[in-house]
């Protein structure tokens, strides 16, 4: 294994975001750096990872509600695997974010909270954590 950390994320349904925003801080804070950042990457084409409001849960139910308008479960897909939908909402999210280490803590709004982004599970999924001092 390469030098990161590996989060496991077991997801329960087709759609559903997951917040993991307390297993991040607990790795930061087990990071021991004052400064730096923190890099979290899903390493999957059906996922994605997006920082967003985790206070009010309507905001996550709209976000989901929205993708669906966008990239319906059925709309004539040229991808055969029947997932087309999946992998062109965790491309509009993206796989991928990173936010500041300040005073040994991630830096994120009062609002804000770390999602793992599923799209087409129930699956056994990944998120690579990097924290980079600095
Ligand atoms: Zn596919």
């Amino acid at each position: 294994m390469g030098n990161y950390n590996v989060l496991n994320v077991k997801t329960s349904f087709r759609t559903q975001f997951v917040d993991i925003t307390s297993q991040i801080k607990q790795l930061v804070a087990g990071a021991g750096i004052p400064e730096g950042i923190c890099h979290f990457y899903a390493p999957h084409t059906t996922a994605a990872i997006t920082i967003n409001e985790n206070a009010d849960p309507s905001v996550v139910q709209d976000i989901i509600k929205q993708l669906d308008k966008l990239a319906p479960w059925q709309d004539n897909y040229r991808h055969t695997e029947g997932n087309a939908a999946a992998h062109i909402k965790a491309s509009i999210l993206g796989a991928s974010q990173v936010v500041f280490i300040n005073d040994g803590r991630l830096v994120l709004g009062i609002w804000q909270g770390i999602f793992f982004c599923e799209f087409d599970g129930p699956r056994q999924r990944k998120v690579l954590v990097k924290i980079i001092a600095g």
